[in-house]
């Protein structure tokens, strides 16, 4: 570091931050980007750091990567903007070619576009209530879908998310999810059966709500806000049997998993279940915002007017995205797989060497760890968490916090093995300093 943390430049840019944008982001350390490359971004200060945040699980293809870079600047010569929802456009209509060829199963599939991962989701779940005719959502304690009405009303992370904003869009239920380490019903896995997915049918169907009122089942195929949490393998092909038992529609949220993050394009292949509906953004376009519903096309046969935007599907964003697909497809998918299975093997062995670090979990570049007071008594330990990530900023790693007590390595897909042991070398040293209370 060429200076103590923040640098002058960093916190001039915070103090002025603090007067003109609103508190209600989450910022963790006072990072103030300059600029990036791959997996490394500098800041106002000229202070070097490894990026495994990819501002939120977003620039897939690494920060300017230079072939998207070069797609925004070719795209942006011929055409900005012209509204995907009263014209056409080529770059458009090829990307939502490639993610229907992409998206798991043989069913074909229609995309509506949009700018982010909220909107993704309002759109899914507008569109489940209208092929539906049924008004009825289920989706799961500790899922982040959004912050506008309809994906707010499914998010059940955090209270501070919802708190003051009711009342909600009714007709949501939440039930537990595939946690098994802290387990809602106290079971252990395999033993359990897998029983939070039989609690929907035999206890909520039996004495709350009539299945044939629920339209649909929102469900992250791997928990992220709520705390990078990876359910059993049975867990998705037994929630998926059972929404069709129903005529129950199965939203795959997949704007944090999805486009290669774990190693696969969309999350849920892990499992071999085929989404009614899966909703994208964050790492589609690299950073560009977009995002999309990719719908089985049959249900997606709402009239002209019933559903539309201004912006989504901008054409720079959709040049973007397809530049990233192609990166991701040919190269960083496989090396989210190599890079994460590191990453995993190097945080369990940490784990085995550390009494703070209770669980570690994920798949590809979408890992977590939890952090507790001991092992035995897996007591969550935020402040011990927020130490973690703190001091790994003051050593020049970013990572970010995720669920109540977990920190959680997004790093861009495109990472080099020597970065994430770079990487994890910091980690290592700031465990073992704040595990000693130094
Ligand atoms: N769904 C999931 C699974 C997410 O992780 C997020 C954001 O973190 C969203 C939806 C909301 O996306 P956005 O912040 O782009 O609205």
């Amino acid at each position: 570091m060429k200076n103590a943390l923040p640098g002058p430049k960093s916190a001039a840019y915070v103090a002025r931050d603090a007067a003109v944008i609103s508190p209600s982001y989450t910022r963790t350390y006072p990072f103030v980007m300059d600029h990036g490359q791959g997996a490394e971004v500098w800041d106002v200060d000229g202070n070097r750091f490894l990026d495994m945040t990819s501002g939120i699980a977003v620039t897939a293809t690494g920060h300017a990567h230079p072939d998207v870079v070069r797609a925004i600047q070719e795209q942006a010569a011929k055409f900005i903007h012209m509204s995907g929802t009263d014209f056409y456009y080529p770059v458009q209509i090829e990307l939502a070619e490639r993610l229907v060829a992409l998206a798991p199963g043989a069913t074909p599939k229609k995309v509506f576009f949009t700018n982010s991962g909220t909107e993704s989701v309002e759109a899914a779940f507008k569109l489940a209530r209208w092929t539906q005719r049924r008004q009825q959502m289920i989706a799961f304690i500790g899922a982040f879908h959004g912050r506008t009405m309809g994906s707010l009303s499914l998010t059940a992370s955090k209270p501070v998310q919802r708190e003051g904003f009711g009342p909600l869009v009714p007709g949501v239920t939440h039930v537990p999810y595939g946690y098994c380490y802290r387990c809602a019903y106290n079971l252990t896995y395999p033993s359990c059966d897998i029983a939070c997915v039989d609690y929907i049918e035999k206890k909520l169907f039996k004495y709350y709500i009539s299945p044939w009122e629920v339209a649909a089942i929102f469900v992250e195929p791997i928990q992220g806000e709520g705390g990078y949490v990876v359910p059993p393998p049975e867990y998705h092909p037994r929630l998926k049997a059972l929404a069709d038992k129903y005529g129950i529609l199965y939203v795959a949220d997949e704007v944090q998993t999805g486009i290669g993050r774990t190693g696969k394009m969309f999350a849920i292949e892990h499992w071999g279940v085929e989404p009614d509906m899966i909703c994208v953004a964050k790492g589609i376009a690299s950073g560009m915002p977009l995002g999309a519903l990719i719908a089985k096309a049959p249900l997606m046969s709402w009239p002209p007017g019933a559903h539309g935007n201004t912006f989504g599907g901008n054409p720079v964003s959709c040049a973007a995205g397809l530049a990233t697909l192609r990166l991701v497809e040919q190269e960083y998918m496989a090396n989210a797989a190599t890079v994460g299975a590191q990453i995993l093997h190097a945080l369990q062995e940490m784990m085995a060497r550390h009494e703070v670090i209770g669980d570690v979990r994920g798949k590809g570049l979408m890992i977590g760890a939890e952090i507790v007071r001991d092992k035995a008594s897996r007591e969550p330990t935020p402040a011990l968490r927020d130490a973690i990530v703190q001091r790994c900023y003051e050593r020049g790693l970013l990572i970010l916090p995720c669920g109540g007590q977990s920190v959680r390595f997004i790093p861009p897909l495109n990472i080099t093995p020597a970065q994430a042991a770079e990487g994890l070398d910091i980690l290592a040293r700031v465990v073992s300093e704040v595990e000693q209370g130094r």
